[in-house]
């Protein structure tokens, strides 16, 4: 997905790191990477620009958070485009999700908070979700959805103007889009920001509009995009997919597809970041002599070896054998929760064999047991001392 660098690993630190500790390692970073100790080494250039994005990113708490759940997606200067940020990770239902506003500049997702004073004509930014299932996100998928969008119009081939007619510049805006309005209040004079009605923030005029967009350029299409998920994807995590947006009015560039993943959980394993649970029974007898149980991971089944008198909620870890990581770092690792299940039942038989256990099996075999009798008797000593005295 990206070739870029962990930023915790830019930095030298664990994920753990305070921002003290952050703070700290940027520095040193830094100081060994800073281009006049380092003249003409473009290597040492890299590191210390690769440096700077790192701790700009874990320096803030919020984007800090965004990059922990995300990786380099959730932070990514260009797909935090016009406006994105504030609120837009969240719940999306449906499998074609909202397809936002026709065109840039009108709704909140397009360009003008972004320039200032330059129109942008990039066309919106667009979110879907897709479900996948457990293993589609362990391992990685391709997946084929269909979307609706805006794309050139074939027509006037995105001008918006007909065949033999042409666009000028809006006389009323310069070509900006927008007017300033210059109002007085009680406070003073106010200038205010109004999309030019003359062209209707479009910039331009044209004399004849094409018929088939009315002017706009683009029209409404539908496609069949492939989307290559990477393995270790994980619930709620979102995949930029640039300039499969919404072409912009006359010309304009592409806006960004989102795609958010909606992973679905798996009836056995359960997901922690890379790693993986599960709880295991045994038999009170396995737990007490000790086993081999055939038991299963993500890769298919592996022996594990209970040893003689493991305890119940005793947690074996499967190194490696978790989800690939979503930024190429290695994989997690397999947990697999020791229940002991004692028996629910017991026929006559089987109560006699095991009154026959406990009346040959004392305290010694019971070390938790026998600290705890003897914890008891030690209060009640000296309680009873207490009252003599
Ligand atoms: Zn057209
Ligand atoms: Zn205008």
């Amino acid at each position: 997905m990206s070739e870029k660098r962990d930023y915790y690993e830019v930095l030298g630190v664990e994920k753990t790191a305070s921002a003290d500790e952050i703070k700290k390692a940027y520095r040193k970073k830094a100081m060994e990477f800073h281009p006049d100790k380092n003249p003409g080494d473009k290597a040492a250039e890299e590191k210390f620009k690769e440096a700077n994005e790192a701790y700009e990113i874990l320096s803030d708490a919020d984007k800090k958070s965004r990059y922990d759940q995300y990786g380099h997606a959730g932070v990514d200067p260009s797909a935090a485009g016009g406006g994105y940020g504030g609120g837009g990770f969240g719940g999306f239902e449906d499998i074609f999700g909202d397809i936002f506003s026709a065109f840039g500049g009108g709704g909140g997702f397009g360009g003008s908070s972004r320039g200032g004073r330059t129109r942008s004509n990039r066309g919106s930014d667009m979110k879907i979700s897709i479900n996948l299932t457990f293993r589609e996100a362990v391992f990685g998928v391709e997946k084929k959805i269909k979307i609706k969008r805006n794309e050139a119009c074939t027509t006037c081939g995105g001008s918006g103007a007909e065949k033999g007619s042409t666009s000028k510049t809006c006389d009323q805006c310069g070509g900006s889009g927008q007017v300033y309005v210059r109002q007085q209040t009680p406070f003073g004079t106010v200038q205010q920001v109004h999309t030019c009605d003359k062209c209707h923030g479009e910039g331009k005029i044209i004399d004849k509009p094409c018929p088939a967009c009315h002017g706009k350029g683009v029209e409404t299409k539908e496609r069949t995009i492939n989307i290559k998920i990477p393995a270790g994807i994980d619930d709620g995590q979102m995949l930029p997919l640039r300039g499969e947006g919404n072409a912009g009015p006359n010309n304009g560039s592409k806006g960004d597809l989102y795609v958010y993943m909606n992973v679905k959980e798996d009836q056995l394993f359960k997901r922690n970041g890379d790693d993986v649970y599960y709880e295991l029974p045994i038999t009170y007898a396995q737990a007490a002599m000790g086993d081999t149980v055939v038991v299963p991971t993500i890769d298919g089944k592996i022996k594990l070896k209970v040893p003689e008198g493991t305890q119940n909620d005793k947690v074996f870890r499967l190194k490696g054998k978790g989800i690939p990581n979503v930024n190429g770092r290695g994989r997690g690792d397999q947990f697999i929760n020791i229940k002991v299940e004692v028996p629910r039942k017991l026929n006559r038989e089987q109560r006699h064999a095991l009154e026959a256990f406990a009346k040959i099996t004392g305290a010694d075999a019971h070390p938790e047991g026998k600290r705890f009798w003897s914890r008891v008797d030690a209060e009640a000593k000296e309680s009873s001392a207490k009252k003599d005295a």
